[in-house]
């Protein structure tokens, strides 16, 4: 389990100081699916950045089953919202990165490696570059680069947020299609609605300056893309809108 407690993140010093984040918890159960959602600049991609540890927070800490959390040792799969896909490389290199920076490579990742390009149409696109791929492509590419190395954290900056409404749905559902296999324990910062309700389990909603978790709430429609189109996920939808407005 994922715990942030009592987080504050400030940006720059004196006069020019940001509040980002104040005094935030929240917990991510192991094997499950939390969504952050709020308005753009509460908070959403400071706080995935301290789980990283890529931002220190100013204030307050950040544990897996209770140990401070340490990326040196805890498998972390952080996937940016511009894919993080590096220009000069191509696709195949790309998804082999991340498994080769933390230095394990085996006839296992080898045969892992096969079924995820399969199963992510990207067999015939390997020796291109990223320049060369459509958007929902470089997507894919991104998720084949994090599921490759079996994260114990899964962590997604507005993964699908630049592909179009079409793209995005196809996209969610091969989300859905590798995190049922490996079920990995993700933190998933998305401004959708719909996304939320489609994907996560528990949905945390931010809102304020400085930004701070304001309400959690368990969502039963995660999982299953055949929900939305029932009158129950439109009206939960509906529910959640008005928390990230600030009302109810
Ligand atoms: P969100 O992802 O929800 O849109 P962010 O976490 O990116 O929000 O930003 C939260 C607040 O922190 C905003 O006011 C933003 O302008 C500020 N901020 C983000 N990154 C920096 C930075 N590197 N330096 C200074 N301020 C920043
Ligand atoms: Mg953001």
């Amino acid at each position: 389990m994922l715990c942030f407690s009592g987080v504050s993140v400030d940006y720059g010093t004196g006069a020019d100081v940001v509040h980002a984040i104040a005094d935030t918890s929240l917990c991510v159960e192991r094997g499950t699916v939390l969504a952050l959602i709020g308005a753009s600049g509460c908070g959403k991609s400071t706080l995935l950045r301290v789980g990283a540890g890529l931002v220190q927070p100013t204030a307050g800490t950040i544990t897996s089953d209770g140990v401070p959390i340490d990326p040196r040792t805890l498998r972390i799969g952080f996937l940016p919202q511009n894919y993080g896909l590096l220009a000069w490389k191509t696709v195949r290199e790309n998804i082999l990165l991340g498994a080769q920076i933390k230095g394990e490579w085996s006839t296992e990742r080898v045969s892992a490696f096969d079924e995820l390009v399969a199963e992510l149409g990207l067999s015939d696109l390997l020796e291109r570059y990223p320049r060369e791929l459509s958007g929902g492509q470089q997507q894919r590419v991104g998720l084949a680069r994090v599921f490759l190395l079996s994260p114990d954290l899964l962590l997604m900056d507005e993964p699908f947020s630049a592909l179009d409404a079409i793209t995005r749905e196809s996209m969610q559902e091969v989300f859905l299609s590798l995190w049922k296999k490996q079920a990995v324990t993700t933190l998933l910062v998305t401004h959708y609605v719909e996304e939320a309700l489609t994907l996560a389990g528990r949905i945390a909603v931010m809102r304020g300056t400085p930004g701070r978790v304001a309400e959690i709430m368990d969502n039963p429609y995660a999982g299953d893309l055949a929900h939305r189109s029932s009158q129950a996920f439109f009206a939960m939808g509906q529910e959640l809108r008005a928390k990230i407005a600030g009302g109810v």
